[in-house]
């Protein structure tokens, strides 16, 4: 969080991502919508009947967890938030008007995170219309930006250190620019296939991490220097050796896939341990990777393991645009790292950031194969990316000490790069 300067704080926005609300109601039925104590009393105190397809007894329940009490809106039986009506709109919104609704519904898609002494706006890629650059221009949205800005940062906050680049090293906020900077350059090289802009970015940390930091070269020019040299160095894809990666590090990485293709949804939530059981076992095949794949939501029809590690053919320049655009938005926003991605250094957020993509691509993949397809579109990739961005710097089991030991494992190992390469393309 950042401090507060004057009546309001400087944003930095995203420079490429369109977004306008097109009402599909997809964030009404996949989200638990946490809510304040003033925002339960302002909803309880808000007149409702169930003429008009709202059940006044059930508007808000109180939620587990955090030895606090916290509070949430009620669902419909289908999992779909309790103000939703048939036609996918907001019935708070249509009666008592945009300001009534809790600050988490206000914010959807957009999410702020802490600069040195700004807030860096990004945007959650679960949203269709965010996945697919849909609408008006961030940049022209500033003043409603502004507006919300002032809910999400508590009088008087004062501002937090800059992420370290690995554990123990610390960065100034002024380095972690550069370097964003420089990463951005790297994704932004539109010419080339996404998949070697990611390798690049990949080999520059893993060269920075390698250095010792001496002093003796001004930073900016170091990382302008092993920028240059993975450009250099770094083959292009066709000219890449196809190593597939070590079957520990598959394994691995199913279970990464499994992670961000669960889909916990408030029914399924309701029949505890039939879930649980069937979670159980679907991470297992999963892990094994063997037979058929388990279906964890909607869409993804079960298909042979073994076809996911065969390619999908090339991706079209559409496919490169929308990974890539995501990629920037991700750096831009600094949603990969410190307090925006569960308090972890650049180097392990930016190799997490890496796997989520190679994660879309494999279940990019899944939806061509479930469809009957070898090739993958378009639209597999943007399904694709909506389902993992749906967890990726959201859901807590990805902050959760296995969940990143398994990702650092798969660091060290040099097995990052393996997998964007093997599943990416
Ligand atoms: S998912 Fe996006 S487009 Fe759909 S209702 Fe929510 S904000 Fe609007």
């Amino acid at each position: 969080m950042v401090q507060r300067k004057g009546p309001g704080v400087r944003l930095e926005l995203p420079t490429l991502q369109n977004w306008s609300c097109h009402n599909c109601g997809g964030c009404c039925r996949q989200h638990d919508i946490e809510i304040t104590a003033e925002e339960r009393e302002r909803i309880l105190a808000q007149t409702w009947s169930r003429e008009e397809g709202v059940d006044p007894d059930r508007l808000v329940e109180e939620t587990g967890g955090g030895g606090r009490r916290r509070w949430r809106l009620s669902h419909q039986p289908d999992g779909a938030c309790v103000f939703l009506d048939e036609r996918g709109l907001c019935r708070m919104h249509a009666r008592y008007g945009e300001a009534s609704k809790p600050l988490a519904c206000r914010l959807y898609p957009y999410t702020f995170h802490p600069d040195e002494n700004s807030l860096r706006v990004g945007l959650r890629f679960s949203c269709p219309s965010v996945v697919s650059n849909r609408g008006t221009p961030v940049l022209a949205q500033k003043a409603t930006l502004l507006r919300l800005s002032q809910e999400v940062v508590p009088a008087g906050y004062a501002g937090v250190a800059a992420p370290p680049l690995v554990s123990g090293r610390p960065l100034e906020w002024s380095q972690l620019h550069v370097l964003t900077g420089v990463l951005g350059e790297l994704l932004g090289e539109d010419q080339q296939p996404v998949v070697l802009r990611l390798l690049w970015c990949l080999g520059m940390l893993s060269l920075l991490e390698a250095s010792r930091d001496t002093g003796e070269i001004p930073f900016p020019r170091q990382v302008g220097q092993l920028a240059e040299a993975v450009r250099r160095e770094l083959p292009g894809l066709s000219r890449q050796p196809m190593q597939p990666p070590a079957a520990m590090a598959r394994r691995l990485f199913r279970m990464t896939v499994a992670q961000y293709s669960r889909k916990d949804t408030f029914q399924a939530e309701q029949q505890t341990w039939r879930y649980r059981w069937k979670l159980l076992r679907s991470i297992w095949r999963f892990t094994s990777g063997k037979g058929q794949t388990p279906v964890l939501q909607e869409g993804f029809r079960p298909v042979p393991f073994v076809d996911l590690e065969r390619s999908c053919g090339e991706m079209t320049p559409e496919m490169n645009g929308v990974l890539s655009r995501y990629l920037q938005v991700k750096v831009e926003s600094l949603h990969f790292c410190g307090l925006a991605y569960y308090g972890v250094p650049v180097v392990e957020g930016f190799a997490s950031l890496a796997l989520a993509v190679a994660s879309a691509c494999y279940l990019a993949r899944w939806l061509a194969r479930g469809d009957g397809r070898s090739q993958w579109q378009l639209d597999d990739v943007q399904r694709a990316l909506a389902v993992v961005d749906h967890h990726h710097g959201f859901s807590p089991a990805l902050g959760q000490t296995s969940f990143r030991a398994r990702q650092r494992w798969l660091w060290t190992q040099r097995e990052v790069t393996r997998l964007v390469l093997w599943y990416g393309q």
